[in-house]
């Protein structure tokens, strides 16, 4: 299975900075080749922009969320119908950002994964432990709770979601989890999917928390590690390809 690196812009950017952004990915492509699948996820606004400027090219771009809800009175909101309306192959759901600040519990973060996937689009669930969890030996629990409630939630569709293993104390903080942290909850996600799915091994299941060029090789070199989830590195066009490069 090619491995597949994604970019997080969160909510950076502009028009000239994207076009800036994307135009030096693509002219950089031809070095990188298909070493892995690539996917550009920005904010909502942005979206028509990646279509344009991505349609055609080897990378795909998604959304950092989309609502539970189908469509009606529900104010700042942006569906899953929307996102299949600019193409979107893939959907972050549940990132600790949106955990953290906007209150989503593991039940609303499952609907949304549900959402996505019955309109076609892949969502990307985000799982991970805080600095305070991982020091009371409870990552395994937590982040198995929250998958738990996503596979409840999409069943028989669990081999078409992405889960991406995000330490929340690794993400945009310089600090990495070490190969081997990263590989043992890769495993147990792994293990997880495996009850729940005939084939565990087609469920990319990404890391993320400040991946970036340096890093990135023995990160995913590790069995179970079938990609990266970028944030601040995939905001500079080398850093990010140097990471494509180093999935080879
Ligand atoms: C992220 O936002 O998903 C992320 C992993 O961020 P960073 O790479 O900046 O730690």
């Amino acid at each position: 299975m090619k491995k597949l690196i994604a970019g997080n812009w969160k909510m950076n950017g502009s028009l000239a900075a994207n076009e800036a952004l994307v135009k030096a990915m693509l002219s950089s492509l031809g070095g990188v080749g298909t070493a892995a699948d690539m996917a550009l996820c920005a904010p909502a606004p942005y979206l028509a922009q990646l279509q344009t400027l991505l349609q055609g090219s080897p990378i795909v771009w998604g959304a950092q969320d989309v609502s539970a809800h189908e469509q009606g009175a529900y104010t700042g909101e942006v569906s899953a119908a929307m996102l299949r309306d600019f193409a979107c192959r893939y959907v972050i759901v549940g990132h600790s950002e949106r955990r953290q600040y906007h209150g989503e519990t593991d039940a609303l973060v499952a609907a949304k994964a549900q959402r996505a996937l019955a309109l076609g689009i892949t969502p990307i669930v985000c799982v991970g432990e805080t600095l305070a969890e991982r020091e009371a030996d409870q990552t395994e629990a937590v982040v198995k709770r929250q998958l738990a409630a996503v596979i409840h939630a999409v069943a028989h569709c669990t081999s078409e979601i992405v889960v991406a293993y995000e330490p929340v104390w690794a993400i945009g903080t310089g600090k990495t989890a070490t190969p081997e942290m990263a590989q043992h909850v890769h495993a147990v996600l792994r293990a997880q999917l495996a009850a729940a799915t005939q084939h565990p091994e087609r469920v990319h299941i990404l890391y993320g928390g400040s991946m970036n060029a340096v890093n990135a090789a023995s990160l995913l070199a590790q069995p179970d590690i079938d990609g990266g989830l970028i944030g601040g590195a995939s905001l500079k066009a080398a850093d990010f390809l140097q990471i494509v490069v180093s999935a080879r």
